[in-house]
């Protein structure tokens, strides 16, 4: 298991799923972890578990869409432990409907947290870490998907956007590759969470997963050891890479 003692990651879209899971997974790797999303409840229970495995984290409200609120949500990580070393820019959305069908604020919506949010989250993480001089050991971690190469059916705006976080990770990666932050992009392949529950249920979904290589989609924690790497110092080396962990699926 990759060690992150002494590490400060906050992780966005931490209230469920695959962030939840990487929170976990970073707290018992040794992370403080500031675990940020818009419910409460739900990331306050995730600070209980985390710390009841012994493990250090901190709640807080983030709207990834409204840059104020991403703001607010750094300054609260600061005031507790100073400037994160490393941050997940995790949360995301899809709405499952065809090109000629979506709704334009959904499409809006869906560019405007998978690309736009992540783009906020992770360049407020890059300033902090400049000011505060923790860059040299700096990580982002920018969460897309195998939708950023793989024309996935129905969701256009959902590939489009992830096709953009990909490619602004490694034009990031390029920029910021002087100052010594690292930046590395994760393409997810299918988990079943709340983005997706209700469809793996349809015929649609059972459909794409019996299509799979390995007839099965993954889990959570398949993405907790390349993920942990790329937010640690191991990683020094790596910056402007595209991780695909999918399992076969693309
Ligand atoms: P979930 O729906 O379980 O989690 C999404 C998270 O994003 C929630 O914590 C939600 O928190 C947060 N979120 C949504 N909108 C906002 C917002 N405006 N501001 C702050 N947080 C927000 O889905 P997953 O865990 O599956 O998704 C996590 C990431 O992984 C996403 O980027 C997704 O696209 C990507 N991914 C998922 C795959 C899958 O098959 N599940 C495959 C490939 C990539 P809250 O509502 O509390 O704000």
């Amino acid at each position: 298991m990759t060690d992150l003692s002494g590490r400060t990651v906050l992780i966005t879209g931490a209230s469920s799923g695959i962030g939840a899971n990487l929170a976990l997974a970073a707290a018992s790797a040794g992370a403080r972890v500031a675990v940020a999303a818009r419910r409460a409840d739900k990331l306050a229970a995730l600070v209980g578990e985390i710390e009841a495995a012994g493990g250090t984290a901190l709640a807080v409200s983030m709207d990834v869409e409204d840059e104020a609120s991403v703001i607010a949500a750094y300054d609260a990580v600061e005031a507790a432990w100073g400037a994160p070393d490393a941050v997940i820019a995790n949360a995301g959305i899809n709405v499952r409907a065809s090109a000629l069908d979506i709704a334009i604020e959904d499409f809006d919506k869906i560019l405007g947290v998978n690309t736009r949010g992540v783009f906020l989250t992770a360049r407020e993480g890059a300033r902090r870490m400049i000011k505060a001089g923790v860059e040299a050991r700096g990580r982002v971690l920018l969460v897309a998907s195998i939708g950023a190469h793989k024309v996935l059916p129905g969701i256009t705006a959902y590939c489009a956007s992830k096709a953009a976080t990909a490619h602004m990770g490694k034009s990031l990666a390029r920029e910021w590759a002087r100052v010594g932050i690292n930046v590395n992009v994760l393409c997810p392949g299918y988990i079943r969470t709340e983005l997706n529950d209700a469809w793996f249920d349809s015929e649609g979904g059972q459909k794409l997963v019996a299509g799979f290589p390995r007839k099965r989609l993954m889990d959570t924690s398949d993405l907790e050891a390349t993920a942990l790497y790329l937010v640690s110092d191991a990683s020094r080396a790596v910056t402007g890479s595209v991780f695909t962990v999918d399992d076969g699926q693309s």
